[in-house]
């Protein structure tokens, strides 16, 4: 694990002073890495308050000493994407993070040469166009939320309702990276076949549109072909992490599913634009919620005595959902959603040792989810299929509007805090959605 070190002093302060807030996500002890577009070209930043560094800028300022971990870290941004920066040993992200913590923070002596080429350096994020971090080779994503698995298997009547693997093995399936979208814009209904009502399948828009709040681990060095990675050297491997909302058209779904999710996932699926890296995550460590005692004993490559002592984080998440109608009603966003990443049965440490336990090799930018994070309390689930009990409790809005499903203009905001007593709460930015109609196939044209 990392080691606590000055970029995470509770008393620094940066010069930026929207840094400074209370609430704010991207304080001087956070310093997420992203990508965004600046005059169509790609850049790679780093977020401090409600601005951004500009890392390609920054390189050419000379304000990074020349041939430093620092400045190798920086350069190899250049191409607008932490790809590269990403596969190399975590000493220059962390160098990187060093440097940009002495130069943002208050007493900063280079402090009037920043200053002075703010627009360069430091343009404002809702300026800029967010890009995904990096190209993403490989989508995974797990199912370790027994609370959530639990109530899916007990809507679909089995018998027993967790899959007999389930305490084994954090169960996952391959996704598509393809179709992985930063935050923000529009989620197109996506069209599909699905049994309807009257127990006919038919093709058309998908009625069963639903959310799925997630945490995501990005990949940061791989391991070689063959070679899987030990739980207590998994760290090493995680780069960071972000907001995953694995949008999901549940009716497709249901229908097609018997080699895992296909076309009712495959259509689009969001993460937060900034990556919260391990190492600013390291004051919020803390120990995983101990297995019941009748539980299966976790077998010996999925066991990590530093996992136990580390592997988990003092981490809220919530789901925020607004209509067209509240929206036009100038009605602030409603939480939906309060759960803890307490609620995953297993730790992404274990996840990336299962991953890798035959030997299938990760690769830097390759992209893990948690499975959606529900809890045992009615708050804590965390997805409309869940909240509105497969659609027996519509869920009721206070201008007296129903969901049990996502309907077009339903817009979804998913956002995470870490805190502990003595640290500096960090946030996570928000991994935001809504929902646009479904492509209407065109009707064949007759010819007059
Ligand atoms: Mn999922």
């Amino acid at each position: 694990m990392t080691a606590l070190n000055s970029t995470h002093d509770p008393a620094r302060r940066s010069w930026i002073d929207s840094a400074n807030l209370s609430d704010a996500d991207f304080p001087i002890q956070n310093l997420p890495l992203g990508a965004f577009s600046r005059d169509g070209a790609a850049r790679a930043g780093v977020a401090i308050g409600e601005h951004a560094v500009d890392l390609h800028a920054l390189f050419d300022s000379g304000l990074l000493a020349a041939g430093s971990d620092a400045a190798i870290a920086c350069e190899a941004t250049r191409d607008g994407t932490l790809n590269r920066l990403m596969a190399m040993p975590q000493r220059y992200a962390s160098a990187l993070r060093a440097a940009l913590s002495d130069l943002l923070k208050s007493d900063a002596p280079q402090r009037a040469r920043m200053q002075q080429r703010a627009d360069a350096l430091l343009p404002r994020i809702d300026t800029l166009e967010l890009r995904l971090p990096c190209e993403v080779g490989d989508y995974t994503d797990f199912l370790t939320s027994l609370h959530h698995t639990e109530r899916h298997g007990r809507y679909k009547g089995l018998a027993d309702p967790l899959p007999p693997a389930f305490k084994s093995l954090p169960i996952a399936y391959h996704g598509r990276a393809s179709s992985l979208r930063v935050s923000g814009g529009d989620v197109r209904r996506p069209n599909g076949q699905y049994r309807d009502a009257n127990g006919q399948i038919v093709f058309g828009p998908a009625p069963a549109l639903d959310f799925e709040l997630e945490l995501a681990a990005w990949i940061g060095e791989g391991n070689a072909f063959t070679q899987p990675i030990a739980v207590d050297d998994a760290h090493a491997h995680i780069f960071g992490y972000s907001l995953l909302n694995d949008w999901s058209a549940k009716s497709i779904q249901w229908f097609e599913q018997v080699l895992g999710p296909f076309l009712g996932k495959s259509f689009h699926s969001s993460v937060s634009p900034w990556i919260v890296t391990s190492e600013a995550l390291a004051p919020f460590r803390k120990a995983p919620v101990a297995r019941a005692v009748d539980d299966p004993p976790v077998m010996p490559h999925l066991h990590g005595a530093r996992d136990r002592q580390q592997g988990g984080l003092h981490l809220e998440l919530h789901a925020h959902l607004s209509t067209r109608q509240l929206r036009e009603a100038g009605a602030a966003d409603l939480r939906i959603t309060k759960t803890h990443l307490d609620n995953l049965y297993w730790t992404f440490a274990q996840m990336v040792a299962h991953h890798t336990s035959n030997g299938c090799n990760l690769r830097a930018g390759d992209l893990l989810g948690s499975g959606t994070i529900s809890g045992a309390d009615d708050a804590a689930r965390a997805c409309l299929t869940e909240l509105t009990n497969a659609g027996r409790d519509p869920l009721r809005l206070p201008n007296g509007e129903t969901r049990t499903a996502l309907e077009d203009g339903d817009e979804i905001v998913l956002s995470a805090r870490a805190t502990k007593p003595g640290a500096v709460s960090i946030g996570f930015g928000e991994c935001r959605g809504r929902i646009a109609p479904a492509f209407v196939p065109r009707p064949t044209e007759v010819a007059a």
